[in-house]
């Protein structure tokens, strides 16, 4: 059996347009001839379709619902699909890129995940599309965290001082040190409410900000409220 009969197999579809499936793994440094296009349509697919599922799936609110989709249709996540899928042994990549091992990048890798769902797509219609992106993606929808947990550290700490009707976190710069390109940045968080204030530093203020906030809410002991 040949590779592309097992990836069709692994699939779950068989293509009646085999072209289709060769251009949907064929990086543009093959030629004229790749999965470029695809790609952009089947980013728009992927998306509404995960989109749709968890409008279906979840109660979470808006906010929620668009962090768990970024957790699905996020190239990493793409990437692990693929290599489910072991797309890396039937990619087809020029010279230069063959050379420097794009057959393991992720960013290759997680777009041609999306290309193959629109080459389905245009092979057997959306309903096949659809089938697609469940089977790639379903057990990692079924997996997916409480949306409360994705929430960034500083929002979850400003909602749940908010709900207890507590005043807002405040966050201060204190302090920089190193040199210019890489400079790492102090902040303090500050809870008026519990006389306390907790200092963190990273490599950009929006870092120490998340991790000041992510040790506050260690300090207050708050936990992830569960779906
Ligand atoms: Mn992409």
């Amino acid at each position: 059996m040949s590779d592309l009969d097992k990836l069709q197999e692994r699939l779950g579809h068989r293509f009646g347009d085999a072209g289709l499936l060769e251009e949907a793994l064929s990086h543009r440094s093959v030629g004229s001839r790749n999965y470029e296009r695809l790609e952009f349509l089947g980013d728009g697919l992927l998306n509404f379709v995960i989109t749709a599922e968890l409008y279906r799936l979840r109660n979470d609110d808006e906010g929620s619902l668009t962090r768990l989709r970024a957790s699905l249709v996020r190239e990493s996540t793409l990437a692990a699909v693929a290599r489910d899928l072991e797309l890396g042994d039937v990619l087809r990549l020029g010279g230069g890129e063959l050379a420097s091992g794009g057959h393991e990048r992720e960013s290759i890798l997680a777009d041609v995940v999306e290309s193959i769902i629109a080459a389905v797509f245009l092979d057997a219609g959306f309903d096949a599309a659809k089938s697609i992106v469940l089977r790639l993606l379903g057990k990692r929808l079924n997996q997916l965290p409480s949306g409360e947990s994705l929430k960034d550290p500083k929002t979850r700490l400003q909602e749940w001082l908010q709900a207890k009707a507590l005043e807002r976190p405040t966050y201060e710069v204190v302090g920089t040190s190193g040199k210019a390109h890489e400079l790492r940045f102090t902040v303090r968080c500050t809870s008026t409410s519990h006389a306390l204030a907790l200092e963190a530093t990273a490599s950009s203020r929006r870092k120490a900000e998340q991790q000041a906030a992510s040790d506050m809410l260690e300090r207050l002991d708050v936990q992830a409220v569960p779906a």
